[in-house]
């Protein structure tokens, strides 16, 4: 089991597999994309599942991919198939943003993909576009149905973005209704690849449940999964529920079980740090399993307590190099 310098356990593993993306949503991208990362210096696939296949000798559980979006990476269902064959991985998820991923679902089903995160911060086309610049709206919707329609356990993870999207919350849980969906509603990060946009956080989880509140007041809190970063609730006679994830108030941290990778193969042990420990170097310069499992330990073993802390030496990035 890994354990961290504060007591947490660490049994989650997110994986950027690519800092491409096929949208420019305004929170995550400069509309003109970010400066790409050279072919050579992203993680090949052996890399990334070397990493993988260790960590999980060492205690993680649960992986998932992200990036960027992953599914315009060349060749990323072969990934999938050879990353779910890990011995002792017991769930693998992926966020995308729908734009290509309806035709694969059957296979990702067949592969045993836990869950599939789907980002959709509006229902509006109109909206949809002014957010991410990309008139791709039809093809995100299709991959919600076709997700519900194979069954895929599905969360919608939508950032609440104060003068853009306010009036797509109540909508959005509107859809747990008949639809046995999670619609998680996320604070908008300062992890934009460009200035900061904002100096406080004007949607923050409180004012956002009030808004929910506001026309469902009879919706209720319900247990939060172990580990959780949301706070769940259900609405009395709704399919789905609904949850919102503090991202930018940080009120999780105090049992964050997770570290990440990004697709430069840096090792972050917050969100908000700016990245610990390059693995990528350590494959590169020709290490063995026991030198970066030791690596590793002793970045776990440096952790941040928590966000606040994390983000004091360093700066802002995009999410898309990141993974969210
Ligand atoms: N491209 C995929 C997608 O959009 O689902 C995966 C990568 S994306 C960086 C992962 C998650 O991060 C998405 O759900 C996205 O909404 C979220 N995200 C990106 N930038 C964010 C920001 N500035 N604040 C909050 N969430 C953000
Ligand atoms: Fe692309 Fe996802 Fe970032 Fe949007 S949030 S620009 S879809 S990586």
């Amino acid at each position: 089991m890994l354990i961290d310098n504060h007591g947490r356990v660490i049994n989650y593993l997110r994986l950027a597999v690519t800092d491409r993306c096929n949208l420019r949503c305004f929170y995550c991208m400069p509309e003109g994309g970010i400066d790409w990362l050279a072919r050579n210096d992203l993680m090949t696939y052996e890399e990334m599942l070397r990493i993988c296949a260790l960590t999980v000798k060492m205690g993680v559980e649960k992986i998932r991919i992200t990036g960027g979006e992953p599914f315009v990476r060349k060749d990323i269902m072969d990934f999938l198939t050879d990353l779910t064959a890990i011995n002792g991985l017991k769930q693998v998820s992926i966020t995308t943003n729908g734009v290509v991923t309806a035709p694969l679902i059957p296979e990702l089903k067949k592969l045993g993909i836990h869950s599939i995160n789907l980002s959709l911060d509006t229902l509006d086309k109109n909206r949809f576009y002014a957010i991410t610049h990309r008139d791709e709206f039809n093809a995100v919707m299709h991959t919600m149905d076709q997700l519900l329609l194979n069954d895929m356990e599905v969360k919608i993870n939508a950032v609440v973005m104060d003068g853009k999207n306010i009036e797509d919350i109540l909508p959005l849980v509107n859809l747990t209704k008949d639809l046995p969906v999670s619609v998680r509603f996320i604070e908008e990060m300062p992890f934009n690849g460009g200035d900061k946009h904002y100096t406080t956080l004007k949607w923050d989880h409180l004012k956002i449940l009030e808004a929910i509140k506001e026309y469902y007041p009879e919706i209720t809190k319900v247990q939060d999964p172990a580990f959780s970063t949301s706070y769940n609730y259900h609405i009395p006679g709704h399919k789905g529920n609904v949850g919102i994830i503090a991202a930018y108030t940080r009120s999780f941290c105090g049992t964050c079980n997770r570290i990440r990778i990004t697709p430069l193969g840096m090792m972050k042990t917050c969100l908000y740090d700016g990245g610990v420990l390059s693995i990528k170097n350590l494959m590169r310069a020709g290490e063995d399993d026991l030198a970066i499992e030791t690596a590793i330990r002793d970045a776990i073993n440096h952790r941040h307590l928590n966000g606040w802390e994390a983000e004091k030496s360093t700066r802002h990035e995009s999410m898309a190099a990141i993974g969210g």
